[in-house]
């Protein structure tokens, strides 16, 4: 690591391979990715886990309704 060196962090445009584009941060203006949270295994699994989270939910509803 040099001293001395501060990139200037700009709104960044990432695209996917996927066709999938977001915005973030970076130093770049425009980057280029073959994966994404979209299109990526763990992000995928995250999703299922979402849904998990949803079944809690109706779960919780019913516990409620009692
Ligand atoms: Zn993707």
């Amino acid at each position: 690591m040099k001293k001395g060196i501060h990139p200037k962090y700009v709104k960044a445009t990432i695209r996917c391979a996927c066709g999938e584009s977001f915005e973030s941060t970076s130093i770049k203006p425009e980057i280029r990715v073959d994966i994404c949270s979209r299109c990526h295994p763990f992000f995928t699994g995250r999703q299922k886990l979402v849904d998990t989270g949803g079944r809690v939910d109706k779960f919780k509803r019913r516990m409620e309704q009692k």
